[in-house]
């Protein structure tokens, strides 16, 4: 639980003794915006953090808390206030707010705001999940993952808040922890200057808030926040580029050294996303495998695929001839988490079951004269993958979903990749970055190149934007947006390519 400074607590009589509180002015403290997120049937978690200088440290607060209050409302007017209450952003928690509201209507619209000190944040809206006994004709989703800020704008996000979706799946690279140059990277419309901070890698709690603190003051990213709840987990560069549980992408790191890195960064993970209160990490230990109920139609399994894999085999990246990818030793998962997730898909009685999870699960051969495969991927855990997907291959209407490589895919998964004449037991659908990357291709000889070693991929494409999706009863849609640029702003959307699958009968076809 969070433990308020005692002597704000007694002063927290209500709205009107807010103003009187002996503490300095400050300016809007409103500008990382607003956020929601695990929707549940009667409840969703609301989020927002004071920072009237968001790129200073503590986003330019004196270490003292303060109090805020928050409203839920049926309209977005507020004139039909449904819960409402006072909170503290306190500085232990890097003045961030996570307000779990409860006895809610499930399947509705919501809408949300926050006042401090005389100052009103932007609404947001946010949606329950419907009932657990609900048979719901439709869900729609979103898959997104991978925005390096310094990469590019943020016009996909625009775009996807103007569409239509029940939750955001964000699937990981929230923040890239590598220096930003004081030009604001490739961005390359702006006079922007940044602080020198940010050329330093993230490694300390303060760097890490202060990035989140940079990422949220993008006002397209606000936008897709304050537009739809957001599922989130993460994936490796909310930490480090590549690590492994405890182990840094420099083995020479001390692991107590990294585990001090990981705590820092878990901590402002928690602190800048919509997460409940229970998931607040203890030291370098997080818990974020969580499961998603959207009445009988839809279960989600968001994974962490970073915290509990073992060190990638072969020494890491593209390898030929690894044998000890396939040591049943290994695991992407951890077996708490694996056996938590066969159970529980093992038992599902929903429709459809999405895997929300960071990395490519198809195998995926590069092609040329050794054939090399990925060993960050599920390719150099083939243990887990297997058993995963023989699980899948008893229950219909498996869906994974997976970020983190900056290209879009979209594969037929069978248990045993190298015999194409079996039936798929799932699908997956790979989502490219918002903005990693950069403006990227169509194609490129690479992605030619793996379309013809890998005969269940049904697309390889390398621009930048998020897949949008729709589970019915018994089909799933999917619609690749893509992005024309993201160098400059004003990128415009399109759908590059569309895919159904049966539930009854998984494979990708084109509509
Ligand atoms: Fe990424
Ligand atoms: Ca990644």
């Amino acid at each position: 639980m969070l433990r308020l400074p005692r002597r704000r607590l007694l002063t927290l009589g209500g709205a009107a003794l807010i103003g009187t509180l002996p503490a300095p002015r400050i300016g809007n403290p409103f500008t990382l915006g607003v956020a929601s997120g695990d929707p549940l049937p009667e409840g969703v978690l609301l989020w927002t953090r004071l920072a009237p200088k968001p790129l200073e440290p503590a986003g330019g607060l004196p270490p003292v808390g303060y109090p805020v209050e928050w409203q839920v409302a049926a309209d977005e007017r507020f004139t039909d206030v449904i819960r409402q209450g006072t909170t503290n952003a306190i500085p232990a928690y890097g003045h961030s707010v996570h307000v779990d509201v409860q006895g809610l209507r499930p399947g509705r619209d919501y809408f949300y705001r926050f006042r401090s000190r005389g100052h009103v944040s932007p609404v947001g809206r946010t949606r329950t999940a419907p009932a657990k006994t609900a048979s719901p004709k439709a869900f729609r989703f979103a898959i997104t993952s991978c925005q390096a800020y310094a990469d590019g704008y943020y016009d996909a996000w625009r775009h996807l808040a103007a569409e239509e979706f029940d939750v955001v799946f964000f699937l990981g690279d929230y923040i890239y922890e590598g220096a930003i140059t004081s030009a604001g990277g490739n961005r390359m419309d702006d006079t922007l200057r940044l602080p020198d901070t940010f050329q330093l890698e993230t490694d300390t709690l303060d760097l890490y808030r202060m990035r989140y603190a940079l990422y949220r003051t993008d006002p397209d990213l606000q936008a897709a926040h304050a537009a739809f709840p957001w599922v989130l987990t993460w994936d490796d560069h909310e930490v480090q580029d590549n690590y492994a549980d405890d182990v840094s992408r420099f083995t020479t790191t001390p692991k107590n050294d990294f585990l001090v890195r990981r705590a820092n960064a878990y901590r402002a993970y928690w602190e800048n996303q919509p997460l409940r209160w229970p998931r607040q990490p203890a030291g370098p230990d997080m818990s974020l495998y969580r499961r998603f109920r959207f009445g009988d139609l839809a279960h989600a399994y968001v994974l962490d695929t970073r915290q509990y894999r073992t060190d990638q085999a072969c020494g890491d990246n593209l390898r030929a001839g690894c044998d000890d990818r396939n040591d049943p030793g290994r695991t992407l998962l951890g077996a708490g988490q694996r056996d938590w997730l066969l159970d529980k898909l093992g038992r599902s009685e929903a429709r459809w079951n999405i895997l929300a999870q960071q990395i490519m699960m198809a195998e995926c051969r590069y092609g040329g004269p050794a054939n090399r495969l990925d060993m960050d991927k599920w390719d150099g855990y083939t243990v887990d993958r297997r058993r995963i997907l023989q699980t899948a291959a008893r229950k219909p209407g498996t869906v994974v979903i997976s970020g983190d490589i900056h290209n879009n895919y979209a594969a037929d998964l069978r248990v045993d990749f190298a015999r194409p004449e079996t039936p798929a037991v799932a699908v997956e659908l790979v989502g490219t970055s918002i903005t990693s990357g950069g403006d990227g291709k169509d194609t490129t000889p690479q992605l030619d190149m793996q379309r013809r070693w890998n005969p269940h991929l049904r697309l390889a494409n390398g621009q930048r934007g998020y897949v949008r999706c729709e589970l019915g009863r018994d089909t799933m849609r999917a619609d690749y947006r893509v992005m024309s640029q993201v160098l400059r702003r004003g990128g415009t959307i399109s759908t590059r390519a569309s895919f159904v699958s049966e539930r009854a009968r998984p494979g990708l076809v084109t509509p």
